[in-house]
């Protein structure tokens, strides 16, 4: 415990000459929402940084950028010179001082290069703060003038009610394990204790640093990294919890995890299945009487869309509509229920053509349900015992849901979703109302529902929807999906309490970093809405950017393409700037349809999608269908296991005669030389040979001259073993990290159950990539990789490190894709990967990722 007659007021004085300016003006959140801490930021007009106050210097970063001073009091003064500095990695700033030195207010520190910061870094705004939870709180600030070096800045005190101060905590130098460290003490505000969220969150937030950090309460200690330990704790609200951190980032994550678990109003639940999930037929859909949630509050979910929004809060009632149970004759309920379809069925058909491919998907799975015939049987036997059409279509589909139910079985959960969407859509359409509740929005409207159908989402004015936050949901459910084609912010399982918003309430959404802030203050607003305009002409400058083509800071070329699916994402590619399509699933075609799509239709629908890439290299891969998806004109074999049956290129070789009209088509696109022939799932050089003599066949009989380019997916363990021979018959590799990580890791790639642990980034899965790329790269094949993994940035530095020079990613991510491509170095990127191969778990692989990727836009890391 400090010395009580320490604790007075200290004067800070300026560290720099400039302009002082309110903290909540710095654009970066972290600074403006005041989470390192509260004081104020200057725009400097000198380039020597000296020290406010006397002090020990605590922290340092190799960076130069950033130093942290700790008065004989014990207060904690961080200057930051500059927002997203770090990731000059020291250049432009000379340091005239070192780690653990005393220095005295006034003190030179560090010298920077004005012009460079000016022209690399997001801002010049240098935060002067006093650290969150040192004990120390602002007093006075000297804001919107201009200062000298040493002027008063700032008058600090110390945190003087008891209460604040034990919730604050005391921090003292420790030892934990055998570095020095961290400590501090805090009490748990969170409503519930350390639960399976917070305790999740907590993990998450330490992902992107270095630091250990170790939690104990009760006697017991907990690596802050588990989830499961975290919750072994047994911390309660209110129960004092000390936490230590060591390390290169030990008061980043320190500060990080305290302020998770001081935050009020944390929502309950969480885990566990969703309520849609446990519904059945007796329960009806839940409500909740909104009451007024405290201002202030943040909430706590799962990130199912990332992305930031402030807006005002629009309740969404779900109601559970009502539906008289006696028709008023049979002929007239079996016609109104006929009308109610088929209005259902005209509006989905209508939807889908101009549909995104994941609202298709959407579309389709409607579709089938709405012509299931035993739903129709059975809501007409209601009917004939005298039932209304909407209470009978209900009853029928209910039924549906408690059979599905009781299997028991995860992967069903999207179906009762389905079911219960289709269920409203057709009751609404019987009843002749629109859906009432969600015509009109407000500009910038945040919804809060416990649950959202996928066609209420897609009805929305996505134009004044700015995000979604869902008391129930999971990450991976069709409106979580359908958000992020959308790109709209959303997060799920925040619990019941989100029901307790009151309509028009201000909010701001940070899907990022998975919290929901109800009613956070103008200012938090303010520099939230500011952080939305850089993001945005961030986004704007990065698009027109991703026009050009993209190379590694040190001049590498790393192709970035696309995948596409359908003309309107060939189109959204372009736009993007994609340099191609590495991977066009040309499933579309054959899907929901009594008969194969023609040589003349399919060659029609890949020279269109040529003609959007204008030229650019358009890669076709051949028919990956199999038994999971069946196609009424295609009768398979009944498979036990389908991901293990029939699939692929082992399909299209069971079927010749569709083969062959695949290759015709694609072998007539004009230009020759623009499409690529992709083989989905090979496992050994048979297989190409095979399809080979084909494409040669097709060649001769159309009289095509010029050879096209043959190459296969890897993403089978066997095609990545025997890469080395494969690669002597191919003519490039796409890596499909999705199939390549479920049968690496034997877990189905669709189970949500697993879906966390389905992580392609584990050192199986890219050891199984770096043989692969050696192999080609010993015969001088190019390799890309179009599974998922090409589309997450934190993966994009390790496989450019593993040889891989091209990445297809979905559309919407190029422009960041290309920006992040284009701060690497090969050498950099090199080093990670050899890094990320030793690894134990996917988790570490992920934060090596993370920490590279996030490098010029991580401002904790000071
Ligand atoms: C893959 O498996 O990674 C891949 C790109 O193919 P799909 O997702 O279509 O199976
Ligand atoms: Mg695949």
């Amino acid at each position: 415990m400090r010395p009580i007659e320490k604790l007075r007021p200290l004067v800070l004085v300026a560290p720099l000459a400039g302009w002082s300016t309110p903290l909540a003006e710095t654009p970066d959140p972290v600074f403006a929402g005041r989470m390192l801490g509260d004081g104020l930021a200057i725009d400097p007009t000198g380039f020597t940084l000296h020290a406010a106050c006397d002090g020990e210097i605590i922290a340092f970063p190799e960076s130069r950028h950033a130093i942290t001073l700790r008065t004989e009091a014990g207060a904690d003064i961080l200057m930051h010179v500059g927002i997203d500095t770090v990731g000059l990695a020291g250049e432009g700033f000379e340091a005239h001082v070192k780690l653990g030195q005393r220095v005295t207010a006034g003190q030179r520190l560090i010298t920077f290069d004005l012009d460079l910061l000016a022209r690399r870094a997001k801002s010049l705004l240098t935060p002067v703060l006093v650290m969150e939870g040192c004990g120390f709180t602002v007093v006075r600030r000297v804001e919107n003038r201009e200062i000298g070096v040493g002027d008063v800045l700032m008058e600090i005190a110390p945190v003087e009610e008891a209460g604040q101060r034990s919730e604050f905590g005391q921090r003292e130098s420790a030892e934990v394990g055998n570095e020095t460290g961290e400590r501090r003490r805090v009490r748990v505000a969170l409503e519930h204790g350390i639960h399976a969220r917070p305790a999740a969150h907590i993990s998450r937030v330490l992902k992107g640093l270095a630091a250990e950090v170790r939690l104990s309460a009760h006697d017991r200690t907990a690596n802050a990294r588990s989830t499961v330990a975290l919750m072994k704790l047994g911390a309660h609200r209110g129960d004092e919890v000390e936490i230590r951190a060591s390390g290169t980032d030990a008061v980043t994550a320190m500060n990080a995890v305290a302020a998770l678990l001081t935050a009020v109003g944390e929502a309950s639940g969480g885990g566990g299945s969703s309520p849609t999930q446990q519904r059945t037929a007796d329960q009806p859909v839940r409500q909740h009487a909104p009451m007024e949630m405290r201002a202030g509050t943040i909430l706590s979910g799962v990130i199912a869309s990332r992305g930031l929004a402030v807006g005002q809060a629009v309740p969404l009632g779900l109601r559970e509509m009502d539906v008289a149970p006696n028709g008023a004759g049979v002929s007239h309920e079996t016609s109104e229920l006929e009308r109610a379809r088929s209005q259902v069925r005209s509006r989905l058909e209508a939807a889908r053509p101009s549909a995104s491919s994941t609202a298709r998907e959407i579309i389709e799975a409607h579709l089938a349900l709405l012509e299931d015939p035993e739903l129709a049987e059975s809501a007409l036997s209601l009917i004939a015992g005298g039932a209304s059409a909407g209470y009978a279509w209900r009853q029928a589909v209910r039924g549906s849901i408690e059979a599905l139910s009781a299997l028991g079985d995860p992967r069903m959960a999207e179906r009762v979703d389905d079911l219960l969407d289709l269920e409203r859509q057709v009751l609404l359409a019987a009843s002749g109302n629109p859906d009432v509740a969600i015509q009109e929005l407000p500009q910038d409207a945040i919804l809060v529902a416990d649950e959202l159908l996928p066609s209420q989402l897609v009805a929305l004015d996505a134009t004044r929807l700015a995000g979604i936050c869902l008391a129930a949901g999971g990450a991976t459910s069709h409106v979580a999906i359908l958000a992020a084609a959308m790109g709209i912010p959303a997060l799920v399982a925040l619990g019941p309490t989100v029901q307790r918003i009151m309509a028009g309430t201000a909010l701001l959404l940070d899907a990022d970093g998975g919290l929901l802030h109800v009613d956070p203050g103008a200012e938090r607003l303010a520099a939230a809405r500011r952080q939305l305009e850089l993001r945005a002409a961030q986004r704007a400058a990065e698009c027109e950017a991703a026009q050009r083509d993209c190379y590694t800071a040190d001049g590498q070329r790393i192709e970035v393409f696309a995948n596409i699916g359908s003309l309107a994402e060939a189109q959204a590619a372009a736009r993007n700037g994609a340099e191609g399509c590495g991977l066009l699933r040309t499933e579309f075609l054959f899907l929901d349809r009594e008969t194969p799509p023609s040589e003349a239709e399919q060659q029609a629908e890949y020279q269109q999608l040529a003609a959007a890439l204008a030229g650019k290299p358009l890669t076709i891969r051949t028919l990956d269908i199999g038994g999971d998806k069946p196609i009424a004109y295609l009768p398979m074999p009944t498979e036990e296991n389908p991901a293990l049956g029939l699939r692929g290129v082992r399909t299209s070789l069971w079927r010749p005669d569709l083969l062959r009209q695949q290759l015709r088509a694609i072998l007539s696109v004009r230009p020759y030389g623009q499409c690529r022939i992709l083989l989905p799932m090979i496992t050994d050089v048979a297989e190409i040979r095979s399809v080979r003599a084909m494409v040669e066949e097709a060649r001769s009989d159309l009289g095509r001259g010029e050879a096209i380019e043959v190459g296969v997916m890897i993403e089978t363990p066997a095609s990545a073993l025997m890469a080395d021979s494969i690669a002597a018959e191919a003519d490039f590799f796409s890596i499909g990290t999705n199939d390549l990580t479920q049968y690496t890791l034997a877990m189905d790639r669709g189970h949500p159950e697993l879906a966390a642990r389905l992580d392609a980034l584990h050192p199986a899965v890219l050891r199984l990539i770096a043989r692969a790329a050696e192999a080609a790269q010993n015969r001088k094949r190019r390799v890309a990789v179009c599974g998922g993994l090409a589309s997450d940035l934190a993966a994009a530095p390790i496989l450019i490190g593993l040889g891989v020079h091209e990445l297809s990613a979905v559309p919407s991510v190029l422009p960041e894709l290309k920006a992040l491509v284009r701060k690497l170095t090969l050498k950099e990127c090199a080093h990670v990967a050899r890094q990320a191969l030793e690894q134990s778990s996917a988790e570490a692989v992920r934060a090596l990722g993370v920490h590279l990727a996030a490098r010029d836009s991580e401002p904790q890391s000071v």
